[in-house]
C-alpha cells in the first residue's frame, strides 16, 4: 500500500506491549497507524518510528475519547481496541471499588466508547473492528475476578457487536491472549516489578509481537472472510490456571 491507497488503522493503548507492538506490525505491512494512550511521550516516539501519527486518549473519559475520535479521517480501515488492563488480584471478599471500577471502565466502557465513537467512519471504510480481549474473557481463577467479569463483558459485547453489524461492511475480530509478558502485570501489582516478574517465571510466555502477528493475519484475510476468535497461549499455559513451570517449554 502506498500513496493515497494507504489504509489507516487506530491502536488504542498503544504506547507500551501488545499495543505498540500491534502499531509497529500494521505500519510494517503498509498502514497510517494512529495511536492513542495517555503516555504521550512514549506514543510520540512510537509515532515518528512507524510514520504515524500520536494522539492523546483517556478511554475512560467520555471528552477524550470524543477528541480523540475526531482526530481520525473519515474513512477507518481497522481498529484495534487494545486499551485495558488489570488492577490488582485478590478474593471477592477483599475486592477494592476502586480497582474494578477502573477495570470495567478501561476494559469494557472504554473499548465501548471508541468503537461508538469510530463505527461511521469504520463503515465508510469497510473496516475492520479488533477486540484485544483475554482468556480471562473465557475461564475464571481465583482472585482474577473483578478482571475476569470484566474481560467476560469485553467478549459479549464483541459478540453483539457482531450479530448487531450483520448487513453491514464491518469485520469484527476477538483476539484472546493468554500470558504475555509486557507491562501487564507491573501494572496489576501497582509498580511491584519482582511480583510482576514471578507471573513470567519457568516458562516461555508469549510476546506482545507473538499477538500483533495474530492481528495483522487477522485483517489481511480476504474482505469476505471474518475471523471471529483466535485464543493464543504459550506452549506452558493449557488454561488460565493449568500452567507448567520449569518443564523447558
Ligand atoms: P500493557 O503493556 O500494560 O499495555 C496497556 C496499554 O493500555 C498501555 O499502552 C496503556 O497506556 C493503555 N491504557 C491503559 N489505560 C488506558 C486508558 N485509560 N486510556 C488509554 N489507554 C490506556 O499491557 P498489555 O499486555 O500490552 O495489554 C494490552 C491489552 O491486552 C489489555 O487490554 C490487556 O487486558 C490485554 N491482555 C493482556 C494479556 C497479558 O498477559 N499481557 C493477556 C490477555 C489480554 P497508557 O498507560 O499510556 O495510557
Amino acid at each position: 500500500m502506498s500513496g493515497a491507497e494507504r489504509k489507516v488503522a487506530v491502536v488504542t493503548g498503544a504506547s507500551s506491549g501488545i499495543g505498540a507492538a500491534t502499531a509497529r506490525a500494521l505500519a510494517a505491512v503498509g498502514y497510517l497507524v494512529i495511536v492513542g494512550a495517555r503516555r504521550v511521550n512514549r506514543l510520540e516516539a512510537l509515532a515518528r518510528e512507524i510514520g504515524g501519527s500520536a494522539r492523546p486518549l483517556d478511554v475512560t473519559d467520555a471528552a477524550s475519547v470524543v477528541a480523540f475520535c475526531g482526530a481520525v479521517p473519515e474513512q477507518l480501515h481497522v481498529l484495534v481496541n487494545n486499551a485495558g488492563g488489570a488492577h490488582g488480584l485478590g478474593p471477592v471478599a477483599q475486592a477494592n471499588d476502586q480497582d474494578w471500577a477502573w477495570m470495567y471502565e478501561a476494559n469494557v466502557l472504554g473499548l465501548m466508547r471508541v468503537t461508538k465513537g469510530l463505527l461511521p467512519r469504520l463503515e465508510a471504510g469497510r473496516g475492520h473492528i479488533v477486540n484485544i480481549t483475554s482468556i480471562a474473557g473465557r475461564e475464571v481463577y481465583p482472585g482474577g475476578a473483578g478482571y475476569t467479569a470484566a474481560k467476560h463483558a469485553a467478549v459479549a459485547v464483541t459478540r453483539t457487536l457482531r450479530l448487531e453489524l450483520s448487513g453491514k461492511p464491518i469485520r469484527v475480530t476477538d483476539v484472546a491472549p493468554g500470558m504475555v509478558e509486557t507491562e501487564f502485570s507491573v501494572v496489576r501489582f501497582k509498580g511491584d516489578t519482582e511480583r510482576a516478574a514471578t507471573v513470567y517465571q519457568g516458562l516461555t510466555p508469549l510476546t506482545a509481537e507473538d499477538i500483533a502477528d495474530c492481528v495483522v493475519w487477522a485483517v489481511t484475510r480476504p474482505a469476505h472472510v471474518n475471523i471471529d476468535e483466535i485464543v493464543v497461549k504459550p506452549v506452558a499455559q493449557a488454561s488460565a490456571t493449568v500452567v507448567a513451570r520449569g518443564a523447558g517449554l
